[in-house]
């Protein structure tokens, strides 16, 4: 295998936001035999850590709550105040959790002293910790501890399933297109936009929300703006589950690709229902029936047609063939999954953030599909129970700004005091405002600024990078496509990365840091384009992905050392020594076999043992000079090395082939 093949335990552990030890200690107990001291794995494994790792963390929860629990019994029997960190607002749920103390205890301790509330209710720390002190808890507060980073998707879900049956209504099913590069996926999404958006409203529509929505048959269908499965791997790796369906594009005259094979298998994980897209029908290559074989062979996917559960649509992205057959497959996919189309649009909104970003002007904005109820403007939005300020603005997908936003709807927020990260959760709730000043201070350090991440590396074989982009989003897929490059062993640091744009900061950084400057929708000020011309800081900007990994790949490929590999050519039995000087000899010999060439290497073979080795330089056949002698010719040659070459002795004859590979 290739170290493509493989994924670091750090990067699995990031996945799946442990720690790398812990990692390490928790495989065996998931039945991998992995040792400790192991720094990849290979990548089948590593899938197969991801997908058994959701039960067997929820294992873990279950018997670190029993365990808390029966800690709480010990020291109510011991008289021992238990300690427990808690962030600034919990739930009487988290708070139960966190201590051992149950629910109803909770709650009787809450209604002693006056306050009446419910199990998913917040109450702030002064409050836990007066209550703590009754319960036998010496109750701290921890910043850093911003609540229950619990499983994104499973948060949505609980929110639904504590909803009534009538309660529920109907949603839009919110749609992302995946496939393999340059398969259409962008044009899909501009087609479908263009033909189908609400009459009238093409072209109004602003290019930076994150997603969008059309009209088929008077029905709504969402879809995220963001082509390839990097965005929404990133927003995966945070648990969050947005798309309802998944569409995958393959091109009808390139059939299955890599990408396509990636693609699918991040929707099989995901669980996600999909349909194919079979694009580029227009074209006169087009081979629908081959791309289907490939889609049975390659990936067990038996189109409808041919007697299995997969539609595949045959499209035209360029001329709008078959888009409208798209749609009615979408909506028919929805009807059968209608019962995961559900929401309750009459109460506080939860969605997932699908772009985020800081404006100049506008500060923090941020796109969010909503989920689950109805977002107003004014609600105070909160995020992994920290409270992330006022929606002051909303703003719909064609850019107007709108009252509300109910579920299914792409938003965009301005107001916000904290810029979320894509795959957040953001929900309607209370905050504690005076702490939020505090709190902007350390989040908008850590994710704006981003101090360094990594030390830059000064060897010959390593790429350093710095990269400003205009949304988490773009940066992320960014780093999501980098790590997809294989670099034959070329480093790629990024040594930091931050939003919004180029500043002389970030060309003294980059020029400390021996690192690149990339950009990404971002512009940089006259001055700062002035200092990285005076300190030569290499810096580009980009506005396609694309461009700028196909840049790097050009990079690393002048980086990548060649794989050398011997060619034997021949041997030669010394016959007489001419001349022996200090670092070299003039010997005469003949071919047994193959052929000696003139700059090549060779070996020295005394009674069947390699005793040395050397160049061979200049060759004379007789008194003409030649570049080759070949079997049985009888020759002169210089022979560059330690002069101890003897009548006898044979020579093997060799060439070194430099093997570039390929950086895909
Ligand atoms: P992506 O990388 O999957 O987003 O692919 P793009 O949407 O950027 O398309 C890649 C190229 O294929 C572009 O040059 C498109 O114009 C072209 N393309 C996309 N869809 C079609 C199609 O249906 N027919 C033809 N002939 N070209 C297409």
């Amino acid at each position: 295998m290739f170290l493509n093949d493989y994924m670091n335990i750090t990067e699995l552990a990031r996945i799946l936001r442990i720690t790398p030890q812990e990692l390490r200690d928790y495989l065996p107990q998931m039945g991998f035999d992995i040792g400790q001291k192991a720094i990849k794995v290979d990548k089948p494994t590593a899938k197969k850590i991801i997908s058994a790792w959701p039960a067997f963390s929820r294992k873990l929860a279950r018997q670190e709550r029993e365990k808390k629990q029966e800690e709480a019994v010990a020291a109510e029997m011991s008289g021992e105040k238990k300690v427990i960190n808690i962030p600034q607002l919990v739930t009487v749920r988290e708070l139960s959790e966190l201590s051992g103390v149950s629910v109803k205890n909770i709650l009787a301790e809450l209604m002693k002293n006056g306050i009446f509330t419910s199990l998913n209710e917040k109450i702030d720390f002064d409050t836990a910790a007066v209550i703590g002190e009754d319960l036998g808890l010496d109750v701290h507060l921890d910043d850093a501890l911003q609540g229950d980073l619990v499983n994104a998707d499973s948060r949505i879900k609980d929110v639904i399933s504590g909803q009534k049956e009538n309660d529920l209504c109907s949603r839009a099913p919110i749609i992302v297109v995946m496939g393999h590069v340059d398969h259409g996926k962008t044009k899909l999404l501009d087609s479908i936009r263009t033909t189908n958006v609400v009459a009238g409203e093409a072209g109004g529509i602003t290019q930076q929300i994150g997603a969008y929505q059309v009209t088929r048959h008077d029905r709504l269908l969402t879809f995220i703006d963001t082509p390839g499965h990097e965005a929404f791997t990133a927003m995966r790796n945070r648990g969050a589950k947005v798309a309802d369906i998944a569409i995958l594009v393959v091109a009808a005259d390139d059939g299955v690709k890599p990408q396509t094979v990636e693609a699918y298998r991040i929707i099989e994980a995901a669980k996600v229902p999909f349909i194919v897209a079979i694009n580029k029908i227009d074209k006169p290559e087009a081979n629908i029936e081959k791309v289907k074989q490939e889609l049975a062979n390659q990936l067990n996917i038996t189109p409808e047609d041919w007697g299995g559960k997969v539609v595949c649509v045959p499209v035209s992205a360029k001329d709008g063939t078959g888009i409208d057959d798209l749609l009615d497959v979408l909506l028919l996919t929805a009807d059968l999954n209608e019962e995961n189309l559900r929401a309750n649009p009459n109460m506080d909104a939860i969605g997932t953030v699908v772009e985020s970003n800081v404006d100049k002007s506008a500060g923090v904005v941020a796109t969010i599909l909503i989920q689950n109820g109805t977002l107003h403007v004014g609600d105070n939005l909160v995020c992994n129970n920290m409270c992330y300020g006022k929606a002051r603005n909303l703003k719909n997908y064609k850019g107007e700004l709108v009252d509300s936003a109910g579920p299914s709807m792409p938003i965009k927020i301005i107001g916000l005091k904290i810029a979320p990260e894509v795959g957040d959760i953001i929900e309607v709730g209370d905050g504690i405002k005076t702490k939020i000043r505090k709190m902007k201070a350390s989040v908008l350090r850590s994710q704006i600024t981003q101090s360094c991440v990594e030390e830059s590396d000064n060897s010959e074989d390593s790429i350093n990078l710095l990269i400003k982009s205009d949304t988490l989003g773009s940066g992320e897929a960014i780093e999501s496509s980098f790590s997809k490059i294989d670099t034959h062993g070329v480093k790629i640091r990024i040594i930091n990365r931050g939003l919004g744009n180029i500043t002389e900061g970030d060309i003294t950084k980059a020029e400390a840091n021996n690192a690149q400057l990339i950009g990404f929708n971002v512009t940089i000020s006259p001055q700062a384009q002035e200092l990285a011309r005076e300190s030569k800081v290499q810096l580009k900007i980009y506005k396609i992905i694309y461009e700028l990994i196909n840049d790097l790949k050009a990079q690393i490929q002048e980086l990548v050392k060649p794989e050398i590999k011997r060619v034997d050519l021949g041997r030669l039995k010394v016959l007489a020594i001419f001349r022996t000087e200090k670092k070299s000899q003039i010997i005469g010999g003949k071919v047994l076999e193959g052929r000696v060439e003139h700059n090549s290497f060779a070996e020295i073979k005394r009674e069947g043992e390699i005793i040395d080795e050397g160049k061979i330089g200049a060759i004379k056949i007789g008194k003409e000079e030649v570049t080759t002698a070949g079997a049985d010719a009888e020759c002169g040659m210089s022979y560059e090395g330690r002069p101890i070459i003897k009548e006898g002795d044979i020579l093997c004859i060799y060439q070194e082939e430099k093997i570039y590979k390929k950086v895909s």
